[in-house]
């Protein structure tokens, strides 16, 4: 399986990192090397000495598919979980000052920790859900679906132009203003539509 992550779909991420807004879904991928699932601790990389969480809605694909059209895009998912989408902040600037891929800043081994569980899209409203992110019990992001820049539907048929979709792909929807770091000892709690989803503690 792959991890699909797509970089500044919210507007008031991408002012907070003095992006420009994009006209077409930037994304990258992370190995499969980067899952790291629920209930195993997270231990900060010795390489990074500005280590950010980015908190994500995330797909999982349900069966293959290549060159999606929008209109059918529903029909390759059914579960949504939440993710983060680990960052070593530090690297990213110095591969974007050089022009250089950001693999090893975002791609690294269990940089994509996920949640304890998925949840059926059938109940919910995926256009318009919530989703919230605690740091040692403040609230630290607080996402709406609604304000993607582009729709979980129409990353599916932009992804699927140039990599065929399998079942079990995860797609990382990009993440909501309010990055930040995080240190050893810290505790990450995420919830989606208010049902806690997300427990992450950092070693
Ligand atoms: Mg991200």
């Amino acid at each position: 399986m792959k991890i699909i992550c797509i970089g500044r779909n919210y507007a008031d991420h991408a002012k907070e990192l003095n992006n420009p807004l994009p006209t077409e879904p930037v994304f990258f991928l992370k190995p499969d090397t980067a899952l790291l699932p629920a209930g195993s601790p997270f231990y900060i990389p010795d390489f990074t000495k500005d280590l950010h969480y980015e908190c994500e809605l995330v797909l999982k694909i349900k069966k293959v598919g290549k060159n999606i059209p929008l209109k059918f895009a529903k029909d390759y998912y059914e579960e949504v979980s939440l993710g983060i989408d680990f960052t070593a902040r530090d690297l990213q600037e110095q591969c974007k000052t050089k022009s250089l891929p950001w693999e090893k800043a975002k791609a690294f081994d269990n940089s994509a920790p996920m949640g304890t569980h998925f949840k059926k899209v059938a109940d919910m409203d995926l256009s318009n859900c919530g989703f919230q992110l605690h740091k040692n019990g403040q609230l630290v992001q607080d996402g709406k679906t609604s304000d993607m820049i582009f729709s979980v539907d129409a990353i599916i048929a932009y992804v699927s132009q140039y990599f065929t979709l399998k079942t079990g792909d995860l797609i990382f929807t990009g993440t909501p203003a309010g990055v930040g770091p995080v240190a050893i000892g810290d505790h990450l709690e995420g919830f989606l539509e208010g049902e806690k989803i997300l427990d992450l503690k950092i070693k």
